[in-house]
C-alpha cells in the first residue's frame, strides 16, 4: 500500500544518499599506482632543485642551508634560540653540556603573534618579535649577557651562509609586507638596533626541519633526515656535495631544505587533487602555492574538512541541508579537533559534542558521515607525506649504491604527534614504497628550539677554531 510504497521511497533515498557520500570519500582514495606515481615524481622534482639548470624554476626549491654536519658531542655553552613559523612562537635559553655529563637544559617561553602582525609590515613584525625577547630576557635575568643567538625561522629563505637567510615567500598564515626578497637576519639585527636595550649575536638562521634533525642527531648518528608534519610539511636530509650543483666544492655532505610543500605547484599531481583542494588553495594567503603542503599539513586538512561539509550539506546530505555561521567560518576546524573526532576511544556521543562546540548542530547520522570524511582526508595527506618520504630515502639508498638503508627520520609537528592515525598510516606507506628502506622514526623533543642552539654551537665552534 501507501505506507511500503513511502518506506522504499525513504529507502531509495537513503541509498542515494549514501552513493554522493561514498563518491565524495572515493575521491580521496589513492591506489597504490598513485603513490607510486606521487612518489617518482617527488623523486624527479628533487633532481630539478638540485641541478643548475632547472633550479631556479623548480617548484621543490631544494635550498642549501651550509649545515654540513651533525653535532658531535663537543658542543657546549648558553644560547638563546627563537623558534617562528610553527604553532607557537618561542623564545629559549638553552643550556649545552659537553662532555661525559653531555645534556641539554632548556627555558623557554611562548608567545602569541597576533594575526595583525602576521599580516602587518615586516618591521612590525621584527618589533614584535624583539619586544618577546626583551620581555624573556627580563623574565629570566639575563638582559646585560650578548648571547649568541640562533634562530628557527620555518619558512623557505635562499641561504649563502649560516648566518644570512633571504625569505623567497611567505607560507602557511603569515603575509608581513617588505619582507620578501629581504635577509631576515638583518630584520632581526635592525629591529635589535632600533629598541637600542640589549645586543645579540645572531649567529645561524635555521630552517624547523633542520633543527629537528639536528635535535636527533645528537641522539642518533644514523639521523640525516628531518620531517615537519605540522601547521605546515617540509623535510631537509644530508645530500652528497657533489650533487648539489648550486653550492661550490664537491667533497663531504650539506643539509638541503628541500621545501616540498611546493610540489605540484607546476601541475605536476593535478591529476589526483579534487574540487575541494582548489577550493581550499584559492581560498588561502598563497593561492596557488605549496599544493603539496595544502593537501598534507595541519594547517589546510581542517580546511578542505569543511569545504567537504559544505558541499554535503549544500546537497542536502548533512546538518539537515542548513550551512551554519560556523561552517562559513574559515579555519574552525584545528587540527586538534581533527585528531579529537578521529580518535577511536571517542564515543559517537563525544564527536558530536565537539561538532557542538563548533557551532555544528549534528544528528547521530551526521557526526559519523563527519568522522568518516576527516578519516579520508588525513588518510590522504599521511599517504602524500609517505610517498614523499620513501622518495627521499630511496634517493639516499641510490646515492649511496646501497642494496639496504639503514637510517633515522627526525620528526616533528603536531599533526604526527597528536592525530591517532597519521604517524602509523606514514610509516606503513612509506614501508611499501620503499621496500629496501629500514627506516626509523624519531620524535624529537623540542626539535627546532634546540636544534637552532646545536647549530649555533657547532657554527661558533667552527668560528673560534678559524680566527
Ligand atoms: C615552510 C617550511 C617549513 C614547514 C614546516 C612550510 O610552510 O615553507 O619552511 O619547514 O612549513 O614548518
Ligand atoms: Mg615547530
Amino acid at each position: 500500500g501507501k505506507g511500503a510504497a513511502m518506506v522504499t521511497a525513504v529507502a531509495c533515498r537513503l541509498v542515494s544518499q549514501r552513493k554522493q557520500i561514498d563518491e565524495v570519500l572515493a575521491s580521496f582514495h589513492l591506489s597504490e599506482e598513485n603513490l607510486i606515481e606521487v612518489k617518482n615524481k617527488m623523486k624527479d622534482e628533487l633532481e630539478y632543485g638540485l641541478k643548475k639548470e632547472t633550479h631556479a624554476i623548480a617548484t621543490v626549491k631544494m635550498l642549501p642551508t651550509y649545515v654540513c654536519g651533525t653535532p658531535d658531542g663537543t658542543e657546549k655553552g648558553k644560547f638563546l634560540a627563537l623558534d617562528l613559523g610553527g604553532t607557537n612562537f618561542r623564545v629559549l635559553l638553552v643550556k649545552i653540556r659537553s662532555g661525559r655529563r653531555k645534556s641539554v637544559r632548556m627555558y623557554n617561553k611562548i608567545f602569541a603573534i597576533p594575526l595583525e602582525i602576521m599580516q602587518g609590515t615586516g618591521e612590525e613584525l621584527f618589533d614584535h618579535i624583539v619586544q618577546c625577547i626583551a620581555d624573556f630576557l627580563e623574565y629570566m635575568g639575563i638582559k646585560g649577557a650578548r648571547l649568541p643567538l640562533g634562530f628557527t625561522f620555518s619558512f623557505p629563505c635562499r641561504q649563502a651562509s649560516i648566518d644570512k637567510g633571504t625569505l623567497v615567500e611567505w607560507t602557511k598564515g603569515f603575509k608581513a609586507t617588505e619582507c620578501e626578497g629581504e635577509d631576515v637576519v638583518d630584520m632581526l639585527r635592525e629591529a635589535i638596533k632600533r629598541r637600542n636595550e640589549f645586543d645579540l649575536d645572531i649567529v645561524a638562521v635555521v630552517n624547523d626541519t633542520v633543527g629537528t634533525m639536528m635535535t636527533c642527531g645528537y641522539e642518533d648518528p644514523n639521523c640525516e633526515i628531518g620531517l615537519i608534519a605540522g601547521t605546515g610539511s617540509n623535510v631537509c636530509y644530508m645530500e652528497e656535495m657533489k650533487n648539489i650543483e648550486t653550492v661550490e666544492g664537491t667533497e663531504g655532505k650539506m643539509c638541503i631544505n628541500t621545501e616540498w610543500g611546493g610540489f605540484g605547484d607546476n601541475g605536476c599531481i593535478d591529476s589526483i587533487r579534487t574540487k575541494y583542494d582548489k577550493e581550499v588553495d584559492e581560498g588561502s594567503l598563497n593561492p596557488g602555492k605549496q599544493r603539496y603542503e595544502k593537501m598534507t599539513s595541519g594547517m589546510y586538512l581542517g580546511e578542505i574538512v569543511r569545504q567537504i561539509l559544505i558541499d554535503l550539506t549544500k546537497h542536502g546530505l548533512l546538518f539537515r541541508g542548513q550551512i551554519s555561521e560556523s561552517l562559513r567560518t574559515r579555519g574552525i576546524f584545528e587540527t586538534k579537533f581533527l585528531s579529537q573526532i578521529e580518535s577511536d576511544r571517542l564515543a559517537l556521543l563525544q564527536a558530536r559534542r565537539i561538532l557542538q562546540q563548533l557551532g555544528l548542530d549534528s544528528t547521530c547520522d551526521d557526526s559519523i558521515i563527519v568522522k568518516e570524511v576527516c578519516g579520508a582526508v588525513s588518510k590522504r595527506a599521511a599517504q602524500l607525506c609517505g610517498a614523499g618520504l620513501a622518495a627521499i630515502v630511496e634517493k639516499k639508498r641510490e646515492n649511496r649504491n646501497l642494496e639496504h638503508l639503514k637510517i633515522t627520520v627526525g620528526v616533528d609537528g603536531t599533526l604526527y604527534k597528536l592525530h591517532p592515525h597519521f604517524s602509523r598510516i606514514l610509516q606503513e606507506t612509506v614501508k611499501e614504497l620503499a621496500p629496501h628502506c629500514d627506516v626509523t622514526f624519531m620524535l624529537s623533543e623540542d626539535g627546532s628550539g634546540k636544534g637552532a642552539a646545536l647549530i649555533t654551537a657547532v657554527a661558533k665552534r667552527l668560528h673560534n677554531a678559524g680566527e
